[in-house]
């Protein structure tokens, strides 16, 4: 069987899930992705880093940046046949998210 790759992406329009996109797949699968969890879930080398190491409490009460602008996909460009670029609100865009990754992501 060949891999699915997605028929379509759209903007899910859910005031529970906001900003979240919907990928349909070419296999008839269909999963929804909210802009946290891609950023979380970023691929690229400074956020694996970030991610292996030790979370270090900050003493000072902050207000996170998602609390003071929602977190949001600002863009989804192909690269190549098999992956996606994500751009976010908060200026990242290095991550590239393969078919593979998203499946995984969104099982
Ligand atoms: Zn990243």
């Amino acid at each position: 069987m060949t891999q699915p790759v997605p028929r379509s992406i759209r903007r899910l329009d859910d005031p529970r899930a906001p900003g979240a996109i919907e990928i349909t797949w070419t296999d008839g699968a269909t999963h929804a992705y909210s802009p946290r969890l891609l950023r979380d879930a970023c691929p690229c080398a400074t956020c694996r880093e970030k991610r292996a190491e030790p979370a270090r409490p900050n003493p000072l009460a902050v207000l996170a940046p998602e609390e003071i602008a929602p977190l949001a996909i600002t863009g989804m460009n192909p690269v190549g046949q098999y992956a996606y670029s994500i751009e976010f609100s908060d200026g990242h865009s290095s991550g590239i998210y393969t078919l593979d990754y998203l499946r995984e992501l969104g099982g």
